[in-house]
């Protein structure tokens, strides 16, 4: 009888143990997925600043409010295919996959497309709604002997107009260098993403293409061609594009070499918040202005 009961009381400590260890995971998750939320909230706000003006929680939904009085869901809290977040993303979504700022010698694997999710109506309030109000933001910059239109919101076009001043020094000095760069493909164009009902960022005028090559995109090119590609391209051009907020499509399973593209959230995301945990401080790294304080400030009132 005795050895019954302690049997009993064994399993009934047992349980209440495991019970414990479910609710301390709980715990775990729950404040990394906090962190993760307000670092993903800290870098919008940081790459466009000015355009997200509140925060609202309804429903345990967490949503940013736009200067334009948009509604953007954090997250939809659904499983979704890859296509579904190209399709509909939430801002979870957007920044999911870190993009990396390592320098990289393999293309990545087929389903890493860090910053192939983007979140079309925040685009389109920053840069433009229509085509035509698009072009009226559009201004010149001057990449090598010619002028390319690019976006002037949001400080893109400065940000290529920096980028090209510095890679086009280095091109005097190198065959190379010069050789990826020129002739320079292209940057606004109004279009659609072949086979897709998406706008593409050129149609934004937030994206340049690079000198061409054959071997540079997933549907021209085997794996085995972009691989060949990927490691005789220049990682002066890369550094240089990324440390002006620009990502590179070398860096995406469906590769797009010739490709860079302006995404400030995605290179702020992975400048500041790339490491797993740090100690305590969610914020911690980020360089704290007035107006970043006041961002993060914001980010833990509405979310406690
Ligand atoms: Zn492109």
């Amino acid at each position: 009888m005795k050895k019954v009961i302690i049997f009993l009381c064994l399993i009934f400590l047992n349980g209440c143990n495991s019970r414990e260890a479910i609710k301390n995971i709980d715990n775990i998750e729950d404040k990394q997925y906090k962190t993760t939320m307000k670092q993903d909230i800290l870098s919008i706000m940081m790459a466009y600043p000015g355009y997200i003006v509140d925060i609202k929680v309804e429903n345990d939904n967490v949503y940013l409010i736009t200067k334009g009085n948009q509604k953007i869901i954090y997250d939809h809290k659904t499983q979704k295919s890859d296509e579904e977040k190209l399709n509909n993303p939430s801002i979870k979504d957007v920044l999911e996959q870190i993009y990396p700022l390592n320098d990289i010698d393999t293309l990545p694997e087929q389903n890493f497309n860090p910053g192939r999710v983007r979140l079309y109506s925040l685009l389109k309030e920053v840069y433009g709604h229509t085509k035509e109000q698009i072009e009226s933001n559009l201004v010149n910059v001057k990449c090598g002997y010619r002028n390319y239109p690019f976006n002037s919101k949001n400080n893109a076009a400065k940000s290529l107009e920096k980028a090209m001043k510095e890679v086009s020094l280095l091109a005097e000095q190198s065959y190379h260098i010069r050789n990826c760069l020129y002739p320079i493909s292209g940057t606004y164009n109004f279009r659609y993403i072949a086979g897709t009902n998406r706008l593409s960022p050129h149609a934004f005028g937030i994206a340049i293409d690079l000198a061409r090559d054959n071997r540079d995109y997933w549907k021209w090119a085997s794996r085995e061609q972009g691989q060949a590609r990927l490691s005789s391209y220049s990682k002066e051009i890369v550094r240089i594009f990324e440390k002006n907020n620009f990502i590179w499509g070398g860096k995406w399973g469906y590769f797009d070499i010739l490709h860079f593209e302006y995404r400030p959230e995605l290179i702020i995301k992975s400048r500041y918040f790339s490491k797993k945990e740090s100690n305590g401080i969610w914020y911690e790294g980020v360089p704290l202005n007035e107006e970043i304080k006041k961002y993060i400030q914001l980010i833990d009132s509405k979310l406690e």
